[in-house]
C-alpha cells in the first residue's frame, strides 16, 4: 500500500532520493527564502511552457549529440572507481568560472539596489544567518522571470550549458537506474543466491553514480543559476543525506543501522504459558496481537517484544543521532529535523501537520471514547476506566497504529456483514488478468492512459510455479520510458481486486510524468504517490463501483452496512494519523536537541497520551525505549509521509468527486464516502494534472494546479466520515460516554526504581544477534525503483 522501505545501509541511498527542493509555502511577502521556484509558483503559464520544454526538448530524446568537454566528463565519472577524482578544471561551469559581480543585482534590478553589496551564497546557506535573508530576490518583487532569460544571452548561454550537462546526466541516470531496477526485479521474482547478489551490486552501483552525480553538480555556482527548472535540479541533485559523510564516519553510520536492525529483526519472544515455547517471532506476535483477547498475554507480548528490541536499541540510537545529524549539517541543515521536513517545502511544517490533526480530532476523539467503552465491556471498568487513555496493548496491534484487528469486538452492527463481491468474481469466473484489465479500464474511462505493451508482456500477476517469488504487490518503473510492470501473486479476491487498482494507479503516476528528467519523477511529496492510490481505492472500494460492476446485485444501501463501511475504515486510517504524527514528531524534537536522551521514553509516552489518547499497559522507564520497536526508528526512515498522504488522499478524493457531480456538500444523497469517480473525464484530468509534474514543483502548486487548494486541509477527512461521526456521537451521548481523555497517573519515569514495577515473571531466552547478512541486506528495496508493498507503514 506504501511505498517500500529499505533497510540496513541502503537507507541512505533513500534518503538520497527523498530529498527534493528547498522549502518554500512561505506566508505572502515573506522574504526569508530565496526561492526561484516561486517565479514558477506565480506563473502557471510559465509552469506549462516548462513541461512543455521537457516534452519537446532534443535532450530528453537521446538524439542531441553531447558537448565534447561535458562527454568527456561523463565518461570519467563512469570509469572513474571514485567520482570524486573527477578533475574539475575540466568542467567549464566550475565555481568562480565566472567573476560574480553586482551587476547581477543591477541586471535583475531586485532589492532596489541597497543590497548590492552583499556577498552572494549557496541559497541553502541562509538559515546560517536570517539577518540576510531578504538580500535574495523573491518571487515577490516582480520581477517577470522569462523576461531576463530571455533578454540576458550570458545567462541564457550558461542555462544552456547546464541544461545540456544536466540532460547528459539525466540520460546516464535513468540508464544506471535501469540497470539496478532490472537486478532488483530479477531478484525479487526468483530469489536465489545469484541474483541476490548481483541485485546487491547493482545497487551499490547506483548509489556510486548518485555520488558521483552529486559531487559534480557540487561544483556548479548555483548562484549564476536563474532558470528555476535548473535550480531545482540542482537543488534535489545536491542533497544526499548521510552519504555525505566522510568514509570512516559513513561505515559507522551504516554500521549502527545495521547493528539496531539486526536486533530488531532477530528479536524473539517466549510463550506466555508456556515458557519452552520460545523464538517467537514479530509475524507470531503480530498474529497474537491481533487475535488473542487475553489481558495478560497480550501485556507479556507487548512488554517483552518492547524489551527484546526498543531497550537494546537505545544506546546505538544515541549515537546515530549525532552522527545523523553531523550529516545533515554537512547538507547544510541545522539537524535531521530540518533535512526530513525538507522534501515538504513548509516553512512551519510542524504547526502545519498538528493543525491537520487539531482539524480530525474531534472526530477522532467520538471514536476512541466508543472504543474505550467496548473495551470495558470486554475487560471490566478495573482495567479501563471511563476517563483514562487508552491502553496500547490491547488494540489489535504491536503499536497501537492500527485497531482494525480488535472490529470483532467493536463493530457497530454485528451481523451487517461487510461488503465482499469475492463469491461473485469466483462466480463469474475471474482471473487475475481480467482483474488488471477491469482495472486498465478503469483509468482508461477518465481519460487516463492505458497499460503500455510491455506492462501486459512483462508484469507478474501470478506465482511461477518453481520459482521463489517475493509476492508483496509492488508497481515498478524502469526509468527507460515505456517498461512498467506490476508484481503481484493476485487472488481472486475483492481486497486484491482494489490493491490491483492501487498498483496501477502508482502505474498511471510513472506514465504521467515520465517525459520529466529523472530526478523529477517522484511523488509531489514523499505522501503523494500512496495519496493518489488511495483516493484510487477509496474510488474502488464503495458499493456503488461494485454494482456498477455488476457485482453487486442486491442494494445494501442501508445504514448498518453504511456505518459499518465507514468504521472499518476509520479503524484503520484514523487511528494510524496520531500514531505516525507522535512518531516524527519525537524524533523532531530528538534531532532538534529538544529533547534529551534523559527523556527520550518519557516524552514519547507524553506525545502517545497527548495526540491518541493512548498509554503504555505498565509504567515505562528511561531503561525502555519503546519508540525502538518500530522499525522505521532503527532503521532511520522518515514516518510523516504517511501521515500526510493519508489526509492528501482524502482532500485529493474529495475533489475527484465534487468535479465528477458525484458529492454535494450537504447534500445526504450524495454523500463523500459513496462517490464513484468510474468515467469522470472531469476527474481524470484532475488526476493527470496531480501527476504530471511530478516533483518538479512544489507540491502546493501541483496540488494548486490539480484542485485548486495549495494546503493540507483535513477537512476532508471529517467530510468523508461525517455520517459515522454522526453516530458515535448519538451512541456516545447515548451510553453517556466521557469524550476525550484524563492522564490518570504515571505513565515513564526516568529511574529504573520507580519504573517497571509491574514487570515480571517472563521467560527470557537468548536471542541471537546474527551478524547482517547479504539476505537481509538484498530483502529491502529502495525508494529509486518506486517499488510499493502493502503495508510497509507497518
Ligand atoms: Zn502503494
Amino acid at each position: 500500500m506504501y511505498r517500500s522501505e529499505c533497510s540496513l545501509f541502503f537507507v541512505l541511498l533513500k534518503l538520497i532520493l527523498i530529498i527534493s527542493a528547498e522549502r518554500v509555502n512561505l506566508p505572502d511577502d515573506d522574504l526569508y527564502y530565496f526561492d526561484p521556484n516561486k517565479y514558477v509558483s506565480s506563473n502557471n503559464q510559465y509552469v506549462q511552457e516548462v513541461l512543455r520544454k521537457y516534452n519537446q526538448d532534443p535532450h530528453y530524446t537521446n538524439n542531441n549529440p553531447l558537448s565534447a568537454i561535458n562527454q568527456d566528463l561523463l565518461n570519467k565519472l563512469a570509469s572513474t572507481p571514485d567520482p570524486r577524482l573527477i578533475d574539475s578544471s575540466n568542467y567549464p561551469n566550475q565555481r568562480n568560472s565566472r567573476p560574480r559581480t553586482n551587476e547581477r543585482v543591477d541586471v535583475l534590478n531586485v532589492g532596489q539596489g541597497r543590497h548590492q553589496n552583499q556577498n552572494y551564497g549557496p541559497p541553502y546557506n541562509i538559515d546560517q544567518n536570517r539577518n540576510q535573508y531578504d538580500v535574495y530576490p523573491s518571487a515577490s518583487r516582480g520581477d517577470p522571470p522569462r523576461q531576463y532569460f530571455e533578454n540576458d544571452p550570458q545567462y541564457s548561454l550558461r542555462d544552456d550549458e547546464l541544461f545540456k550537462l544536466l540532460a547528459q546526466l539525466d540520460i546516464r541516470a535513468s540508464q544506471q537506474c535501469n540497470i539496478n531496477v532490472r537486478a532488483q526485479w530479477d531478484f525479487e521474482t526468483n530469489v536465489n543466491d545469484a541474483n541476490q547478489i548481483r541485485a546487491l551490486e547493482q545497487q551499490l552501483a547506483y548509489s556510486e553514480f548518485q555520488r558521483g552525480v552529486h559531487n559534480i553538480v557540487d561544483k556548479i555556482d548555483k548562484w549564476d543559476i536563474r532558470d528555476p527548472a535548473l535550480w531545482r535540479q540542482l537543488r534535489y541533485l545536491s542533497v544526499v543525506g548521510p552519504s555525505v559523510l566522510p568514509q570512516d564516519q559513513l561505515n559507522r553510520y551504516n554500521r549502527l543501522i545495521n547493528d539496531m536492525l539486526a536486533i530488531y529483526n532477530t528479536a524473539t519472544v517466549c510463550d506466555l504459558e508456556d515458557p519452552l515455547k520460545c523464538g517467537l517471532r514479530l509475524e507470531d506476535l503480530n498474529v497474537i496481537m491481533a487475535r488473542s483477547r487475553d489481558w495478560d498475554e497480550l501485556q507479556h507480548v507487548w512488554i517483552e517484544w518492547h524489551r527484546r528490541t526498543g531497550q537494546k536499541i537505545k544506546e546505538l540510537f544515541v549515537q546515530l543521532v549525532d552522527l545523523s545529524n553531523y550529516a545533515a549539517q554537512l547538507n547544510n541543515f541545522t539537524d535531521t529535523s530540518e533535512y526530513w521536513m525538507f522534501p515538504f517545502e513548509i516553512y512551519d511544517f510542524r504547526n502545519e501537520m498538528e493543525r491537520a490533526w487539531d482539524q480530525i480530532k474531534p472526530l477522532y476523539e467520538q471514536l476512541h471514547a466508543y472504543i474505550r467503552r467496548k473495551l470495558r465491556d470486554l475487560y471490566g471498568p478495573e482495567k479501563i476506566s471511563r476517563e483514562a487513555p487508552l491502553p496500547a496493548h490491547i488494540l489489535g496491534n504491536m503499536w497501537g497504529q492500527s485497531w482494525e484487528n480488535i472490529l470483532d469486538i467493536t463493530i457497530p452492527y454485528p451481523g451487517k456483514n461487510f461488503l465482499d463481491v469475492t463469491p461473485e468474481m469466483l462466480k463469474q469466473r475471474y482471473t487475475p488478468e481480467a482483474m488488471y484489465r477491469i482495472a486498465e479500464e478503469f483509468f482508461v474511462s477518465m481519460n487516463m492512459s492505458a497499460m503500455p505493451p510491455d506492462f501486459w508482456s512483462k508484469s507478474i500477476f501470478d506465482e511461477i510455479p518453481g520459482r521463489p517469488v517475493i509476492c508483496q504487490p509492488s508497481a515498478w518503473d524502469f526509468c527507460n520510458g515505456n517498461d512498467y510492470r506490476i508484481k503481484m501473486c493476485t487472488h481472486i479476491t475483492m481486497k486484491d481486486f482494489i490493491t490491483v487498482h492501487h498498483e496501477m494507479a502508482h502505474i498511471q503516476y510513472f506514465l504521467a510524468y515520465k517525459r520529466l528528467p529523472k530526478v523529477f519523477r517522484d511523488g509531489a511529496n514523499p505522501g503523494f504517490h500512496e495519496a493518489i492510490s488511495e483516493a484510487i481505492s477509496l474510488a474502488v472500494s464503495n458499493p456503488k463501483h461494485m454494482q456498477t460492476l455488476g457485482l453487486v446485485l442486491t442494494s445494501i444501501d442501508d445504514l448498518p452496512h453504511n456505518i459499518n463501511f465507514l468504521f472499518h475504515l476509520a479503524m484503520d486510517k484514523l487511528t494510524f494519523l496520531p500514531f505516525s504524527l507522535a512518531l516524527d514528531i519525537w524524533r523532531w524534537d530528538i534531532f532538534s536537541g529538544y529533547t534529551r536522551k534523559e527523556r527520550y521514553n518519557c516524552h514519547w509516552w507524553d506525545l502517545r497520551e497527548r495526540l491518541s489518547g493512548v498509554k503504555p499497559p505498565v509504567l515505562r522507564s528511561e531503561i525502555d525505549f519503546d519508540p525502538g520497536s518500530k522499525y522505521h526508528v532503527p532503521a532511520n526512515l522518515p514516518y510523516i509521509g504517511y501521515y500526510m498522504g493519508t489526509i492528501l488522499e482524502f482532500q485529493i478524493f474529495r475533489a475527484l468527486c465534487k468535479a465528477a457531480g458525484q458529492y454535494v456538500e450537504n447534500d445526504s444523497r450524495k454523500p463523500l464516502h459513496k462517490c464513484d469517480i468510474y468515467r469522470s473525464k472531469e476527474a481524470g484530468a484532475i488526476l493527470t494534472r496531480l501527476m504530471e509534474t511530478g516533483s518538479s514543483l512544489p507540491w502546493q502548486e501541483t496540488l494548486k494546479l490539480g484542485i485548486g487548494e495549495s494546503k493540507l486541509d483535513a477537512s476532508a477527512v471529517r467530510e468523508y466520515f461525517r455520517p459515522l461521526e454522526e453516530w458515535l456521537r448519538n451512541e456516545n451521548l447515548r451510553t453517556g460516554e466521557f469524550v476525550g481523555w484524563v492522564y490518570d497517573g504515571d505513565y515513564c519515569k526516568y529511574s529504573i526504581e520507580t519504573a517497571n514495577l509491574q514487570v515480571s515473571g517472563g521467560y527470557y531466552n537468548d536471542a541471537t544477534v546474527f551478524s547482517i547478512s547479504l539476505s537481509l541486506i538484498i530483502s529491502s528495496c529502495l525508494s529509486t525503483i518506486f517499488i510499493h508493498l502493502k503495508l510497509s507503514r507497518s
